[in-house]
């Protein structure tokens, strides 16, 4: 039992017997005679306030307990509980000592917090449902060069009536104008604030200054089209030149075969056919480079027309066998059954792929062959019910020539990228036919790729994607 309660029971208890003790003497009785009365009232008046005093004592150190759980389950760092407190006799006094250590915990808690806030360079705002700002931080009020009580009791600028806010973060840029003129970039994360009963407090809107990054962008983005408007002069210039070199050229490669056909001495021949012959390749550049040019900038259109794909591959095959034989190669073709007798796609531009990777083929193999093979995957109907199919064709062609080294691979579908420019010069070629071949691809929804090793050949790879009536 508390020394407390013991001694409100012994005092009572004291009391009581003193009034019994009065109340049974006959003697002290007589001798008091109406006095009795008024030391009754007193000892009882006496005692009804002991036990009220006690009653309230109970009531106000309940209280307290209550007080000190609720503070006990707030996890603040204060002081462990010290000897002294256990020691302390007074409930209330130890109570009242824990309460101010939490109260200069709360301060410290505070102060750190206030610290963070303040310390951030990010700008921070409080607000209330209305709009009106009620708290901002150092940062918020330099970037718009105020003073804090300015800015409480304002709208905040970015609030907009109605408009409900998330619990979760909401993200989103604005370039804010300060009085002062600056422009800046703030990234805005917004969020309700809300008690322990789910209700909205407040809100908090933190500010991030993007401007340097946004700049960046914008900087980006003007290097961007500059370079990409460059991109299409150097284009449109190329074209133009090529277009008016053709002129000349069709004239030096007519008038040379012309001029072939009329009597000569041996020499002149050779003379005039050297001229024929560098005309030729002179047209040849030019056209690879328009063509070039002319994918880069987007004109090319990809025609969907049908065409016999297999004659198509045996007519190229055809047009190549007299070279082949004249050096001693052989070139084969094979287009599997799986490929459709009739395909939906570009023959023209089919031709140009197969005549630059098969020229190429012939250019670079001195012993051995080249073959040319086809095959198809045949996929679903291009709409429900309909007869047309889409189909991939896939085209290998593969020489027994020099190969190509593994580090040249990887740069080899850019422009004038040539393995070995001296063996090229030997060879002839512009390093522009293979460039050209992958941009077709790529526009037929096909692509291109190249196996191959040193002194044993390579295989040039590609795919595109096409449609056929079925039978
Ligand atoms: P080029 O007009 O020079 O042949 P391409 O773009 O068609 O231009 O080819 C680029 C280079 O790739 C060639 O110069 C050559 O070095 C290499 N190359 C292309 N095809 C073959 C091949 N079948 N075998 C070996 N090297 C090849």
């Amino acid at each position: 039992m508390k020394r407390k309660t013991l001694f409100v029971l012994i005092l009572a208890f004291g009391l009581l017997i003193a009034w019994i003790l009065i109340i049974t003497d006959e003697q002290v009785r007589d001798k008091l005679g109406p006095t009795l009365y008024i030391i009754g009232f007193a000892i009882t008046g006496a005692m009804l306030l002991l036990l009220a005093g006690y009653v309230w004592d109970q009531a106000l150190v309940k209280t307290l307990r209550s007080i000190h759980s609720t503070t006990d389950s707030i996890k603040i760092e204060s002081q462990p509980m010290g000897a002294d407190e256990e020691s302390d006799s007074d409930e209330i006094i130890g109570l009242a000592r824990k309460i101010e250590r939490m109260a200069r915990s709360l301060q410290q808690v505070e102060a750190s917090y206030k610290g963070i806030v303040e310390d951030q360079p990010d700008l921070i705002c409080r607000y209330k449902n209305d709009g009106k700002i009620t708290f901002v931080n150092g940062a918020y009020a330099r970037a718009v060069n105020r003073k804090r009580n300015e800015v409480v009791g304002e709208d905040f600028p970015y609030f907009a009536p109605g408009a409900a806010i998330a619990d979760e973060p909401y993200t989103f840029e604005s370039e804010m104008t300060f009085n002062d003129g600056r422009r800046l970039w703030i990234r805005w994360t917004q969020r309700a604030i809300k008690d322990d009963e789910r209700t909205t407090m407040e809100y908090q809107a933190v500010g991030h200054d993007i401007t340097e990054r946004k700049e960046a962008e914008a900087a980006l983005l003007r290097a961007k089209e500059a370079a990409e408007a460059a991109d299409r002069a150097k284009s449109e210039f190329l074209a133009i030149v090529s277009h008016e070199l053709r002129t000349p050229i069709n004239a030096i490669v007519g008038f040379s075969k012309m001029l072939g056909s009329t009597t000569l001495t041996l020499d002149q021949r050779e003379q005039v056919e050297m001229i024929n012959s560098s005309g030729l390749a002179l047209e040849k550049i030019i056209a690879d480079i328009l063509n070039l040019s002319k994918l880069e900038s987007g004109k090319v259109d990809i025609e969907h027309a049908p065409f016999p794909i297999r004659s198509c591959v045996q007519d190229i095959c055809a047009f190549y066998a007299p070279k082949a034989r004249s050096v001693a190669l052989a070139l084969d073709s094979k287009v599997d059954s799986s490929v459709p007798e009739i395909v939906n796609s570009d023959e023209g531009r089919i031709r140009q792929i197969l005549n630059n990777l098969i020229g190429n083929a012939l250019k670079f193999t001195e012993r051995g062959g080249v073959s040319v093979e086809v095959s198809c995957a045949r996929g679903e109907p291009i709409e429900p019910g309909s007869h047309r199919r889409v189909a991939r064709l896939f085209f290998a062609i593969k020489d027994s020539g020099i190969g190509i080294p593994p580090e040249k691979l990887d740069g080899l579908f850019q422009p004038f990228s040539q393995v070995d420019t001296s063996s090229t010069r030997r060879r002839g070629g512009t390093g522009l036919g293979l460039i050209i071949s992958k941009r077709l691809c790529d526009l037929m929804g096909g692509s291109i790729s190249v196996e191959s090793r040193v002194g044993e050949g390579s295989t040039f790879r590609f795919s595109i994607l096409t449609d056929f009536e079925e039978a």
